[in-house]
Formats: structure tokens, C-alpha cells, sequence
């Protein structure tokens, strides 16, 4: 993911005005070294950087800050965005920085062939259910030191990806929730490693509905859960590295056939692994990146890139990005600040400050 200091990347329109700090000049910010990127998809793990020892509050929640100023929180698979992040820099006063969050297609998924009783349970199960989801709900809403979450993951087991996050999924017929995480198809028996360091908060070998299932800590709220397991090979309690065997494959619970059922949470929130993977990969998420200089001379002409179809307006004039992704502009000709806007289609409105000298 292209990452961008967010030099004036403040401010979205339509925000209550109590919401938003008054935005900094770009040198001053770029000082702070506050770093989000410019916007993320609907289930991304977003990764930020602030000052050290800087209080820093998302959605209503404290998020821990590492020594180094790392913080990381979730984004819904439904939520519409601005994901707005208040950073108060010791000493200094609050901040709000606003990330617009691009909103993607969910295609129905028909799973048919599915144990008929683990679609509609018999009612003697429907207790042991019950219990069984509020044990996995319990390990994993810890917010711990960790820091396994800022690693760069790995997938867990190599093979086709036969579900994707977020899908909503039909169930033999039977409408069920959206896909929680992503299905990677491998002979049973395959190992299953760590994608990131962590602790083992719950290890059941049969689970109702998840078969063999292995929930891991990953620190700050980050969290893994792999489910349908064949067989076990940590406990609850269990330090794991990057990279070491926890399990094997199965199609223990709730499934066709032998896979993994990878799924990653931010606290009860879900998100998606393949982004967390891209991520990794350093892959840029297609479609959704927008770069604008914090400064520009007066009247030279500027470069911007965003996707193509944004509106883009500057200096009085309005623009359309065209296919290629890239659009140069006028800088105006008086010193000073210019406001630079960017409505990408279907997203919110970017608002930048760009320093004109
Ligand atoms: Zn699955």
C-alpha cells in the first residue's frame, strides 16, 4: 500500500466542525511524522504511525501506541468511511486525520454440499453452540503488547483460494452470514504455520460448527483464527513464532471438503487477510490511491495521480482524471494555501492544503 505523509490530507468535507482539529501546514505535519495512508478498503488493517507517546483514539476506542509510534486498527466490512484517527502528540494539541474507505462488491457464494447439521443444527446442539461462540468471542478481544501484527504475514498454507472475505454466503440453499475470512483449498493434512507472531488464546480440537480451531494474539487486538483443523499442535498458551506449524489441514465442522478457514479480527471487528497479505506484498491496492505534493511553486504545474473518473478541482479549475490515472494542473499564481479537491467515484471527498511559494 502506497503510503503518504499526510501532509494536508485533512479535513474531508461534510465533518462536524467539532470533529476536526484545525489542519497544519504541510511541514509542520510532515515534523510530526504522522503517517496513514490516504485510504484503505472496506475490511483493511490499517497500519499508522504517530509521535511516540501520543494518545491516539479511533471509533471511540484508546489504541495502544508502540514504543516506535505504531498503531493499527480495523476497518468493517461495511463501514462507508471517513475512518477519522484523533493523534494528540505529547504536548501538542489533538490532530484528526481522516482516511476515506472504498467501498467493494460482495458476490453471493452458494456452498452446497455442506453437513446438513451443521446448517440447520438439531436443538439439542443448539446449547454447546452457544457456549462454544462466546469461548471464541472471549480470547480474542485482549489488547496486549504484542507487536506479532506489524510484521509483514504470511499465508498460512499455499494453495487455491476457494472463499473469499466478506462474501455473503448461501448454505445449501439456506441464507447464512458473510464469509468471515478466506478459504485456501489443500490436501488434508497440510501444515498450517503462524502468519505472524503471536500467543495461542484458545486451541479446540472440535468445535461445532469450526471443527478444530486455533485462535492466536498477535498483539494491540490483531487477531487470527483458523478453523476445520485435522489435527493440533499447539495449546492455549503457546508462544508461536512467524512461520511455525500450528496445525494440519482438515474439514472438521461446518465444511465440503479439506481447507483452511483463515479469519482475522481488529477486536470484534473482521477483517480481511488477503488485504493484510497485500499488504505485506507491498502491493498497491488498485483504484483507490491518490498523491498530491504537500507544495508547489507559483504557477508551475503540478502532477497528481488518482484514479481514473475522479472530479478534481484547483485554482478555479475543474478536471476528470483520465484513463491513464495521472492529471497535471496549474498552481495558482499567488503565494499562499490552495485548496485541492478529489471526489473519486463512489468514495468521499478529499480535501488537500497544498503550500504555494
Ligand atoms: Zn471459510
Amino acid at each position: 500500500m502506497r503510503w503518504l505523509v499526510l501532509a494536508a490530507l485533512l479535513a474531508a468535507v461534510g465533518t462536524p466542525a467539532d470533529a476536526v482539529a484545525q489542519p497544519l501546514p504541510a511541514r509542520e505535519v510532515e515534523q510530526m511524522r504522522i503517517v496513514f495512508p490516504d485510504s484503505v478498503q472496506q475490511g483493511a488493517m490499517v497500519l499508522g504511525k504517530v509521535p511516540a507517546g501520543s494518545r491516539v483514539s479511533y471509533d471511540g476506542r484508546d489504541l495502544r501506541v508502540t514504543g516506535y509510534g505504531t498503531v493499527v486498527f480495523g476497518i468493517g466490512r461495511d463501514a462507508t468511511g471517513p475512518a477519522r484517527v484523533t493523534v494528540t502528540p505529547p504536548g501538542a494539541p489533538p490532530r484528526t486525520v481522516e482516511i476515506a474507505v472504498t467501498p467493494r462488491d460482495w458476490p453471493l457464494q452458494r456452498v452446497d454440499g455442506v453437513p446438513p447439521a451443521t446448517v440447520d443444527p438439531p436443538p439439542e446442539v443448539a446449547e454447546r453452540i452457544r457456549r462454544e461462540q462466546a469461548r471464541g468471542a472471549a480470547a480474542r478481544v485482549d489488547d496486549t503488547p504484542r507487536t506479532g501484527f506489524a510484521q509483514h504475514f504470511i499465508q498460512p498454507v499455499e494453495g487455491r483460494i476457494s472463499g473469499r472475505f466478506g462474501r455473503a454466503r448461501v448454505y445449501n440453499g439456506k441464507p447464512g452470514s458473510p464469509h468471515s475470512g478466506m478459504d485456501i483449498a489443500a490436501p488434508r493434512g497440510t501444515a498450517i504455520r503462524a502468519p505472524a507472531d503471536g500467543v495461542v488464546t484458545l486451541a479446540e480440537p472440535d468445535l461445532y460448527i469450526t471443527g478444530g480451531t486455533v485462535l492466536i494474539d498477535h498483539g494491540h487486538g490483531i487477531g487470527s483464527n483458523f478453523l476445520h483443523l485435522s489435527r493440533l499442535d499447539v495449546a492455549t498458551g503457546d508462544e508461536v513464532k512467524q512461520g511455525q506449524v500450528i496445525g494440519a489441514v482438515g474439514a472438521t465442522g461446518r465444511a465440503t471438503g479439506p481447507h483452511l478457514h483463515w479469519g482475522m479480527t481488529w477486536f470484534d471487528v473482521r477483517i480481511d487477510p488477503q488485504l493484510v497479505l497485500a499488504r505485506a506484498a507491498g502491493s498497491p491496492v488498485p483504484g483507490t490511491r491518490v498523491v498530491v505534493p504537500p507544495r508547489a511553486g507559483a504557477g508551475e504545474r503540478i502532477r497528481i495521480v488518482a484514479p481514473p473518473g475522479s472530479r478534481v478541482a484547483f485554482a478555479g479549475a475543474q478536471a476528470i482524471v483520465p484513463a491513464a490515472g495521472e492529471l497535471e494542473l496549474e498552481a495558482p499564481a499567488a503565494t499562499g494555501e490552495a485548496e485541492l479537491v478529489v471526489e473519486r467515484p463512489g468514495t468521499s471527498r478529499l480535501v488537500f492544503r497544498i503550500a504555494i511559494d
